[in-house]
């Protein structure tokens, strides 16, 4: 990346026949028309939440028609209670009952609940219909609405139920994420330091240079932060598309930050993104304790955290600190325990994630007492 900051960029996510295109852009809404109208047949579904229903589905709707297309909406409640059986009956509904063709294509316009429930309602609707992501939030536009998971929660936990359904196109308008309450979008900005942190010590430095202008609404800086987080997911996601390797080098900083995420109650304590900030930083600390990682690479990756805002350790989650032994069990019941033993994702250094089953306990109770 160099000094000019191209205003709009457009990755490809290689995955055969399953290809499509993340294009990301400030203003990139108003072409949102042109760029879904080839995909699109008969009725054309624009699923979002009140919240947003409120400040970008009008101008949507209304760019939609001028294409010609028959665009209708369906405003679910906002929140993760949407992400749920009783959501996804409530949105198959209105999905059929709109008489939708099977050819035709259903629009995600939120965040990662509207996307994750819409792409789950849309992979198992007449066995399986196109979606198209626009996703507002910048978690959303980094993270979940490209790679093709999607899924509802249980009551058992967390993301449970659901399918890998690949999007048809993802249209990222960085300015939609002008209205986002700052809170989210710097919980938001802790994915992205997450892909500096995992595979690209060049991107990390970049970001210790314009990420903070980026969060400031300079919107040079927040596209080429947006479309360089998509390139690395979409490259991770077309080597290894269900996980079965490098994908779950993604997951830096969430195990731990799962288990912080329940031991604060899924509550405005701890949003996801602060709980991977803080997850991260454990995976640096617990690193450097086994000697994978020099010390100045987790002070370096701990300073940047700081320097933007997010919170960088357990103390700086407000309310009585969960203790080790919480957070351990809670690590237990996470999905990616397998044969009984934890999978951590730790580091070589800034740039240098990798996978590991072999995990002292000991190591981990003394990481999250620091
Ligand atoms: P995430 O992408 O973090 O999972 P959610 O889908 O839970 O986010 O959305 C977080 C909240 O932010 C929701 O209340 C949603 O309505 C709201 N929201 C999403 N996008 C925007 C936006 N661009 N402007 C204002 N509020 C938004
Ligand atoms: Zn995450």
């Amino acid at each position: 990346m160099g000094y000019a900051m191209p205003m709009r960029e457009t990755i490809t996510v290689g995955l055969g026949e399953r290809a499509y295109d993340i294009h990301v852009g400030a203003g990139l809404l108003k072409h949102a028309g042109e760029l879904l109208s080839p995909l699109a047949k008969g009725v054309v579904p624009v699923v979002t939440d009140s919240h947003i229903a409120d400040i970008h589905l009008p101008a949507l709707l209304e760019v939609l028609r001028q294409s010609g297309l028959d665009a209708r909406a369906i405003v679910m409640p906002p929140g993760e209670v949407s992400k749920s059986f009783a959501g996804l009956e409530r949105l198959s509904g209105a999905l059929l009952d709109m008489e939708i063709d099977r050819k035709g294509l259903v629009i995600a316009l939120g965040g990662g609940v509207i996307g994750d429930l819409t792409g789950f309602a849309a992979g198992v609707l007449k066995r399986g219909v196109a979606f198209a992501q626009i996703p507002t939030t910048l978690l959303a536009q980094v993270d979940s609405s490209v790679g093709g998971k999607t899924a509802i929660n249980a009551a058992q936990g967390k993301n449970l139920i659901g399918l890998f359904h690949q999007p048809r196109i993802v249209i990222a308008d960085t300015g939609l994420l002008a209205t986002l309450p700052p809170r989210e979008l710097l919980a938001g900005y802790a994915e992205v330091v997450k892909y500096g942190a995992l595979g690209d010590a060049k991107f990390f430095e970049w970001l210790e240079v314009n990420g903070a202008r980026a969060l400031a609404g300079d919107e040079g800086a927040m596209v080429q932060a947006v479309a360089h987080s998509c390139r690395m997911k979409a490259d991770i996601v077309a080597r290894d598309e269900r996980e079965t390797g490098e994908r779950a080098l993604l997951n830096l900083g969430h195990t731990f930050g799962h288990a912080l995420e329940a031991a604060t109650g899924f509550s405005d304590r701890l949003v996801h993104g602060e709980g991977v900030a803080v997850g991260m930083a454990l995976a640096f600390q617990l690193s450097v304790k086994l000697g994978h990682c020099p010390g100045q690479d987790a002070e370096r990756f701990v300073r940047h955290l700081k320097a933007v805002g997010l919170p960088s350790c357990i103390a700086d989650i407000p309310g009585a600190r969960p203790g080790a032994g919480e957070l351990i069990r809670h690590m237990a019941h996470d999905k990616k325990v397998t044969d009984g033993k934890l999978t951590f994702i730790l580091v070589r250094g800034l740039g240098q994630a990798f996978v590991t089953r072999d995990v002292p306990l000991e190591a981990v109770k003394s990481v999250l007492s620091d």
